[in-house]
């Protein structure tokens, strides 16, 4: 189990994330966030650009969950629009819900990959599952706070820079 919170892989939004970057390293199943990773705060409902990358990752055989700290009924208005399975109030970084679902779903922490916005939960939680991380760029910074933990985590972000992810 790590607790160095570098993703794998770094990128500016979903849109630049292809199937091959995970069927290439046998993974077949992606943990996705939703808050600032698939849509902005702002935004309530699914676009007909989120639901084409959905199923663009779904017809090269990846298996997609939506696993969200979301506690309110974003987590199933986003499942349900995708036409996703969810789990939400996920208390990531905490590992449990994670390893609960990939248990659940059929899939080894090694087949599976997280993708999110935050170095201190998605990321985080991916590596002490041992699984693949990527990390988006926030799409939005809505509030204050939002920005102050960009810039808390810019050192791992960097680092990750550095790595040429
Ligand atoms: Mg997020």
């Amino acid at each position: 189990m790590s607790f160095w919170p570098v993703p794998d892989v770094m990128k500016r939004s979903i849109y630049e994330l292809s199937p091959r970057l995970f069927t290439n390293r046998g993974v077949r199943f992606l943990l996705l966030d939703i808050d600032n990773t698939l849509a902005p705060y702002t935004l309530h409902e699914a676009t007909p650009r989120m639901r084409g990358w959905v199923r663009d990752m779904e017809a090269a055989g990846l298996r997609l969950f939506i696993l969200s700290n979301n506690r309110g009924s974003r987590p199933e208005t986003f499942a349900a629009a995708l036409g996703l399975p969810y789990r939400k109030h996920a208390r990531k970084p905490f590992p449990r819900a994670a390893r609960e679902v990939m248990a659940q779903e059929g899939f080894t922490p090694a087949e599976t990959a997280f993708i999110g916005d935050q170095i201190y939960t998605d990321t985080l939680c991916a590596r002490r599952c041992g699984c693949f991380a990527v990390l988006v760029r926030p799409i939005a910074f809505s509030n204050i706070w939002l920005r102050l933990r960009y810039w808390l985590e810019f050192p791992f972000r960097l680092k990750a820079r550095w790595n040429n992810l």
